[in-house]
């Protein structure tokens, strides 16, 4: 691997990694905050007002953790050019059932790491170090997509990169996730729930993580650490959803409460 090549990549990825944070939280943020509120058909989670130092800063950070993710970016691609990682590109070598599992896999292993690093950075001698950037927006904005101290970014920008020297995965399939990673981060920061309510008490919202999941966590600190899944939270007792929300609270005990039926036969 030759050290120019590895910085004109980086360089490169930079700008697409910037660009790409660009136009999907400008986006978002001109549909959500910018519009008069008659015309958004979102749920507005808190009534806070993020103050314009803290957006500037949420984008200052933003473009910092930007150039980290870049680095080990371009090292998997040139270590791809040489053939050096486990990525794939023939669709053929593991076939389409692997690729579905090989994104799932991926997501899975994401959220996990992610989940444990994050509780771990809420550890008293961590958080003003590491985490306390990322907390300064009480009620985030899309900018705060990757408004990380470069600490956390570092921790947070290794585990995917590692994972396509060892786990195979097509290179569309791993495109895939880089962006669906992007939306997700700008979604759950975006103070607003996008999608509508029954589709939070229902499969999506039973399982996903939206904003109205992860902006819970930024008012309380100690809970929704994960990152896609509610499964990480919910087996270790740290989720808050329906608890946080009136408009989840009644219709999800009604959803939840076993029928006539149920009841009977769970009493066989
Ligand atoms: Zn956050
Ligand atoms: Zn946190």
């Amino acid at each position: 691997m030759n050290l120019h090549d590895l910085l004109v990549t980086t360089a490169a990825l930079y700008l697409i990694i910037a660009g790409r944070y660009f136009a999907i939280s400008g986006l978002f943020y001109w549909l959500l905050w910018k519009r008069e509120p008659e015309k958004v058909h979102a749920r507005r989670l808190t009534p806070l007002q993020p103050s314009a130092a803290v957006i500037r800063a949420e984008i200052r950070w933003s473009l910092i953790s930007s150039v980290i993710y870049a680095i080990p970016g371009a090292i998997v691609i040139e270590a791809w050019k040489h053939s050096g990682t486990a990525m794939y590109t023939d669709v053929s070598q593991y076939g389409w059932l692997y690729l579905i599992a090989s994104v799932f896999v991926y997501l899975f292993l994401h959220d996990t790491y992610f989940y444990w690093t994050h509780r771990l950075m809420h550890h008293r001698r961590l958080f003003r170090v590491m985490h306390k950037v990322h907390h300064d927006s009480r009620q985030p904005t899309p900018w705060a997509a990757f408004s990380f101290h470069p600490y956390e970014s570092i921790i947070g920008a290794l585990l995917v990169p590692a994972l396509t020297f060892v786990v195979p995965i097509h290179v569309g399939a791993i495109l895939f996730i880089l962006v669906l990673m992007t939306i997700c981060s700008v979604l759950n920061h975006t103070g607003y729930e996008v999608f509508p309510d029954r589709w939070l008490r229902g499969f999506l919202g039973r399982h996903f993580i939206t904003a109205a999941h992860h902006n819970v966590h930024h008012q309380k600190y100690t809970c929704n650490f994960a990152l896609y899944f509610r499964f990480w939270d919910k087996l270790m007792g740290t989720d808050i959803m329906e608890e946080a929300y009136d408009f989840l609270g009644p219709t999800r005990a009604i959803a939840t409460a076993p029928t006539v039926a149920q009841a009977a036969s769970s009493e066989k």
